[in-house]
C-alpha cells in the first residue's frame, strides 16, 4: 500500500540527511548556515530544525517548547504524520513500535529526524511531554527508554518551570 509515497518520503528524508552530515557538530547554539537549504523545506528553518506536516498551532507550540526545554541535542527535522503513515515510517527505519509505551513519537537518531503520530495528537501538555522523551533520546544518543527519560525529566521541569515563572 502507498509503496510510491513511502519510497518518497524516505528518499527525501536522506536527501535532506546527507545534506545536514556536513553541519556535523550537534552544539545548537550557533545558527545554522542555510546557504543549501533545499527548495521543499516549508518553513525557514529559524531554530536549526525543520517542521513538517503540522499546523501552525501545532508547530508554535512545539517550538516554544523546545526552546523552553533548552535540550543539548535538537532534532533536524519533525513530521507530524497521519497513523498508517506512521506505522509505514517505523517500519521502514526498522523500529519495533511497541503497543504502548512511546507508541505515539519515535526518533530516528543516525538522521536526527522525530515521528509524530497526528492521529494521536492530544493537545500541547502531551506535546510537550512526549517531546521532552523524544529528546532525552536525541541528546543520550540511545534508543534506550532509561536513558531518554534520565534526560526527559530535567527537560519536563525546565518547561513547567518557565511555564509557572511566564504565570505570574
Ligand atoms: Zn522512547
Amino acid at each position: 500500500m502507498n509503496l510510491a509515497i513511502r519510497t518518497f518520503l524516505i528518499a527525501s528524508i536522506f536527501a535532506q540527511c546527507s545534506h545536514a552530515q556536513t553541519s556535523g557538530s550537534a552544539t545548537p547554539a550557533g545558527p545554522e548556515t542555510s546557504a543549501a537549504a533545499p527548495a521543499a523545506v516549508p518553513e525557514p528553518a529559524a531554530d536549526g530544525y525543520t517542521v513538517f506536516n503540522a499546523t501552525p498551532e501545532q508547530e508554535e507550540a512545539l517550538r516554544a517548547q523546545i526552546r523552553l526545554m533548552h535540550p543539548d541535542v535538537l532534532p533536524l527535522r519533525v513530521f507530524f504524520v497521519p497513523h498508517w503513515r506512521y506505522l509505514a515510517a517505523a517500519r521502514d527505519f526498522h523500529l519495533h513500535v511497541p503497543t504502548g509505551y512511546g507508541s505515539m513519537m519515535f526518533t530516528h537518531l543516525p538522521s536526527r529526524t522525530t515521528f509524530i503520530d497526528s492521529d494521536r495528537y492530544m493537545g500541547t501538555d502531551w506535546l510537550g511531554h512526549w517531546m521532552a522523551h523524544e529528546l532525552g533520546h536525541l541528546a543520550s544518543n540511545s534508543t534506550k527508554e532509561g536513558d531518554a527519560e534520565k534526560l526527559a525529566r530535567e527537560y519536563r521541569k525546565r518547561l513547567k518551570e518557565s511555564l509557572l515563572a511566564k504565570s505570574h
